[in-house]
């Protein structure tokens, strides 16, 4: 399952960009990911470029 670390995330719009699944979103000034979207590509773990995006615990 695919988790945000919002401490590095700095909401650049990039990840939601390359999601052909529309799992994630930015309500407010916080990523969301669906999980029941989500078909776990990992295309937003590759191009995020704080690295605030990777498999959840
Ligand atoms: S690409 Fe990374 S920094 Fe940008 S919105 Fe997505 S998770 Fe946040
Ligand atoms: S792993 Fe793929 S489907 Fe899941 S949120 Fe990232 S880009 Fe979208």
């Amino acid at each position: 399952m695919i988790e945000v670390d919002r401490r590095l995330c700095d909401v650049c719009g990039t990840c939601v960009a390359v999601c052909s699944s529309d799992a994630i979103t930015i309500r407010g000034n916080k990523l969301v990911i669906d999980h029941e979207l989500c078909v776990n590509c990992l295309a937003c773990v590759s191009v995020c470029p704080v690295g605030a995006l990777g498999e959840g615990k």
